[in-house]
């Protein structure tokens, strides 16, 4: 499976380079001979991130049972908070569905009983799959606006989101306006999105962004 990483190069005028990391948010100056190397330092540091960090994280997602992950959940990075998309609020149940536990599921989901059927109906017909087999992933809400592919593969493992803001060197403030203007719904900001998200929603703004965002593509193997 690939999985992706956004990482930020600015060459500064002095001749150094600069690398900013999303997951974990690091930023640094870099003292690389060019910026194709920078690149190669750069992929190796996500990843052995991804390799440290993706094994205890899937596992961690088994331990969640037999549950289903909520079709309105999203987590809320880099907290890791399940959140529920019909309310934006905290999910109690962390978005975690057990389809045998109904009564469990209705005391703890905060939609109402009527949004509540819909996401027993959908996870029960079975037309809702794919979360428990890559447990793990939360949904890019840009993936989802975009659409035409399969569900599955707008989810996204932690380690592959990104800020927007942070991608286009604005403020919080700042982006939310920007968004705004453009007429772009403003959760691309409130909510990290996914490398390729981001960095397709940076360059809308500034193509110049091209030279300096890189989406770093990986083989992770720790699926079993
Ligand atoms: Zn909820
Ligand atoms: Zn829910
Ligand atoms: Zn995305
Ligand atoms: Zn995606």
């Amino acid at each position: 499976m690939k999985v992706r990483s956004l990482i930020k190069i600015i060459e500064s005028v002095d001749g150094g380079i600069h690398l900013t990391f999303f997951r974990p948010a690091l930023s640094l100056p870099y003292a690389a001979r060019d910026k194709d190397y920078a690149i190669e330092v750069a992929r190796r540091f996500c990843l052995e991130t991804i390799d440290r960090e993706g094994r205890p994280w899937i596992d961690f997602w088994k331990g969640r049972g037999g549950g289903v992950t909520c079709p309105e959940g999203f987590v809320k990075l880099p907290i890791d908070l399940w959140c529920c998309k019909l309310t934006g609020e905290a999910c109690n149940i962390q978005a975690t569905v057990n389809p045998e536990d109904e009564p469990g599921f209705r005391h703890g989901c905060h939609a109402d009983s009527d949004k509540q059927d819909k996401i027993l109906k959908t996870i029960q017909a079975g037309k809702y799959d794919g979360f428990h087999h890559v447990p793990g992933r939360s949904l890019c809400i840009a993936c989802e606006e975009k659409g035409g592919k399969k569900e599955t593969f707008y989810y996204h493992f932690p380690w592959e989101f990104a800020e927007l803001d942070v991608a286009i060197g604005q403020t919080y403030e700042a982006t939310l306006g920007l968004l705004a203007k453009s007429d772009i719904s403003r959760s691309y900001a409130m909510c990290p999105l996914c490398a390729s998200c981001c960095y397709e929603e940076a360059i809308r703004f500034d193509s110049e962004l091209d030279g300096q965002l890189k989406v770093l593509e990986f083989d992770a193997y720790f699926r079993s």
